[in-house]
């Protein structure tokens, strides 16, 4: 696309002041039958994932939907003869979970606490659906071409992502910016995207030394750089409310804070390990009610702006009607606009051509928010299920299905644990139900005593929660559960945090 089209196309695409709007489209809504004309469908949307991803979305849902009415049906037969193999057989059959019948014994004298096992159900779901192992690899080719391949063409060797604990971004990598886990080194999630900048300094250490140990995922002296992605979130729909909660919801605070956040861990991986050691940074924004992208192209010195960003939304409505090599080539004139760098410039080409592949990736999704919510999210706000604390859960992926806060301790973590609770509260208060809080610790199996160390550690967190909030607590309006895992991704551990050793049956904690 040359002359009037692309000036257009980048026009509407770079900021510094623009505002996605949405025009009004006759198709949106309609189903995505096999034979639906393809022209009615942006070129460079992968509807092939979308598909996958609906699928999975549906799932996803329909688990967490049985939960309720299930209950609803079982609580008044509760006094009923032979009650507890009754509902344990309907759960099983309904939810798909194994509930033990002591938790399902109800006397006159003793009812079902009804609060507490709804919010064990959803705390069992969404284990299950963490065994469920959904297929991760739907965006592992990229055209054809093996997207670890393409990033390491690109000057990359490892991509480390932060994005704000914030539910609406559960499903950032998946869906969002729909990266395969192959190329993800790291994903942590912070109140703010405010990650510790001495902590992500180990992360980048650890993929060094491999390197250097095992030359994977590519050697040491190979010229390639660890690129470290830091995820910011506005609301195009209600900005003043329902941005991110832990900048006030003012989306200029969130961006400038992450910035900064991001220029600080530059500089100290260039203070503690020498210029040569350089990390490259990205700054990206995500508008919750569309899942569009603003991505802040940095400049040829690798600076980036809070004003200066591509936008995902714009550039669909810019290139949705262009053939499909067109609108590659208008996306990657966007991106070099926003760069101020040539179309051939070859310093800043890598950082360019992965800029684009997360708009064209991100085009797939604004495509399927328009197709099958009509524009725009219905729920603009909150409506998380659980929270996620200690290590992330990556499994299993669904906008405002976890609000996931990663650390290793209360102390450390407490302004984003009560971030956390307090969404959560507001969401699950007025229908008098508590907030699940799963506690999920990750072990490396290869080393001696890693098991039970992981084990102390997921009752010392889930303790600290409970005490921390123990006013809730002990109103039944929040429930705790742990679990572990070894790193290789297998089976969940349950651990009995009634227990001082035994890590054996799973049991709500409250
Ligand atoms: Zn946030």
């Amino acid at each position: 696309m040359r002359g009037p089209a692309l000036y257009a196309a980048r026009r509407a695409s770079v900021g510094p002041h623009h505002r996605l709007r949405i025009q009004p489209r006759g198709w949106d809504g309609l189903s995505l039958a096999d034979d639906a004309p393809i022209a009615r469908y942006h070129p460079l949307a992968d509807r092939a994932i979308s598909q996958a991803l609906r699928r999975r979305a549906d799932e996803i849902e329909a688990a967490f939907g049985e939960i309720a009415p299930t209950l609803q049906e079982l609580a008044p037969r509760q006094f009923a003869p032979e009650f507890a193999q009754v509902a344990a057989e309907t759960m099983r059959a309904r939810l798909k979970l194994e509930i033990p019948h002591a938790a399902l014994t109800a006397s006159w004298t003793a009812p079902l606490d009804m609060r507490a096992l709804h919010a064990r159900c959803v705390l069992g779901t969404f284990c299950r659906l963490i065994e469920r192992a959904f297929d991760r690899g739907l965006a592992n080719l990229s055209d054809g071409e093996p997207a670890d391949a393409l990033i390491c063409r690109w000057g990359f060797h490892a991509v480390d992502i932060t994005p704000c604990a914030d539910g609406r971004l559960s499903g950032v990598t998946d869906y969002i910016l729909r990266v395969p886990s192959s190329i993800v080194a790291f994903r942590e999630s912070y109140a703010g995207a405010m990650f510790d900048v001495d902590n992500a300094v180990r992360h980048w250490e650890s993929v060094e030394l491999r390197r250097w140990r095992d030359a994977w995922p590519n050697a040491a002296d190979a010229p390639t750089r660890y690129l470290k992605i830091g995820v910011y979130h506005y609301s195009s729909v209600a900005p003043q409310h329902e941005g991110c909660a832990a900048h006030g919801s003012d989306e200029t605070r969130a961006a400038s804070a992450l910035l900064e956040r991001l220029n600080a861990f530059e500089q100290a991986v260039r203070a503690l390990h020498g210029a040569p050691a350089s990390v490259a940074t990205l700054l990206v924004g995500v508008d919750t009610d569309t899942d569009a992208i603003r991505v802040h192209v940095p400049d040829a010195s690798g600076r980036m702006d809070i004003r200066r960003h591509v936008d995902s939304g714009s550039l669909y409505d810019a290139t949705s009607r262009l053939p499909r090599e067109s609108a590659k080539e208008a996306i990657r004139d966007a991106v070099a606009a926003c760069a101020g760098a040539s179309a051939d410039d070859l310093e800043t080409e890598g950082m360019r051509w992965f800029c684009g592949y997360l708009l064209k990736n991100n085009i797939g999704q604004v495509e399927a928010v328009r197709d099958w919510h009509q524009g725009r999210y219905a729920d603009a706000g909150h409506t998380e299920r659980l929270i996620v604390v200690g290590d992330p859960v990556d499994d299993v992926q669904l906008r405002n299905l976890a609000f996931q806060a990663q650390m290793r301790t209360v102390e450390e973590g407490a302004d984003d644990l009560d971030v956390g609770i307090r969404i959560l509260r507001a969401h699950h208060a007025p229908h008098r139900l508590p907030v699940p809080v799963l506690v999920h610790i990750r072990f490396d199996p290869r080393i001696p005593g890693a098991f039970a160390a992981a084990g102390q550690h997921a009752r010392r967190l889930a303790a600290a929660i409970t005490a921390r909030h123990g006013v809730l607590a002990a109103q039944g309006e929040l429930v705790v559960a742990a679990v572990v895992r070894a790193a290789d991704g297998s089976v969940l551990t349950p651990i009995d945090l009634t227990a001082s050793q035994d890590d054996a049956p799973p049991e709500a904690h409250r």
